[in-house]
């Protein structure tokens, strides 16, 4: 499109030129064929500006859109840890994942997609797939803690292990794999610690630490991701907590600043 442009501007460069040997009645038709080619020009100058402004500010959006994905755990016939009678780790993960889109939804460099926004089942390798197609900057997965007796309490972050290099690969190949790896690695490293200061804030002391594990969600995937085991549904304080929609606002709110932060 600029290359046929500039074409159009030498042609009539020429025209120009060649005004002296017409007649007037022929210089006057000339000179409206001029004015109307000038205003071609005009418009055609405007239509190359704006498809070449159009197409940088589409070059910025893409260089800073992120998408993260939010993977609430369990869902449907899958209930995870029961929390009451009728409230059980499925409620809870939809509740904050949902809050979390909803808290996003006004920054326009992040999207936020959701791995279920009801109450259905989702296998893992369903999951898996999913999580392959949208290639995300970022995933996260939510769960609710349980076990380690009554008295157990707090956050805990696992990040991703870095998988073992497969053998029998030549070296170029190992080492592009390897350098993708340690940066999937480092940015779930990140991302743990900006969540931990995030969730810190808003549990304070409540932190069991950063955990290094294999995460069955993003096995064979490049992808960089943490899962987020929030408090114990075993502990009366923390359960009372989870149960209500303040708590898990706030979860939400602390997570989103968090992500926020990370793609800054
Ligand atoms: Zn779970």
């Amino acid at each position: 499109m600029v290359a046929s442009f500039l074409n159009f501007k030498i042609t009539l460069i020429v025209d120009k030129k060649s005004d002296s040997a017409i007649s007037k009645r022929d210089f006057i038709k000339g000179e409206k064929f001029m004015f109307n080619k000038r205003k071609i020009l005009l418009y055609l100058g405007i239509a190359v500006l704006a498809f070449i402004v159009s197409g940088m500010s589409d070059i910025v959006a893409a260089e800073k859109k992120r998408v993260m994905v939010i993977d609430a755990g369990h869902g449907g016939k899958d209930r995870g840890v029961q929390l009451n009678d009728k409230i059980a780790e499925k409620d809870i993960t939809l509740a904050i994942a949902l809050f979390i889109q909803q808290e996003l939804a006004k920054e326009k460099n992040i999207d936020v997609v959701l791995t279920r926004n009801s109450d259905k089942q989702i296998d893992l390798e369903d999951r898996r797939k999913m999580i392959e197609k949208i290639k995300p900057d970022f995933l996260i997965s939510l769960h609710v803690n349980a076990g380690f007796g009554k008295n157990a309490s707090g956050f805990e972050i696992y990040y991703p292990a870095l998988p073992d290099m497969i053998s029998g690969e030549k070296n170029d190949a190992k080492n592009e794999k390897s350098k993708l790896q340690n940066k999937l690695q480092n940015d779930s490293l990140k991302m743990a610690k900006i969540l931990q200061d995030a969730l810190n804030a808003l549990f304070p002391r409540k932190g069991r630490g950063l955990r290094k594990a294999d995460l069955p969600l993003t096995e064979g995937l490049n992808v960089s991701a943490l899962s987020l085991e929030m408090s114990f549904a075993t502990n009366a304080e923390e359960q009372k907590k989870l149960l209500s929609a303040k708590t898990q606002e706030d979860i939400a709110k602390a997570l989103a600043k968090g992500i926020k932060h990370f793609f800054r």
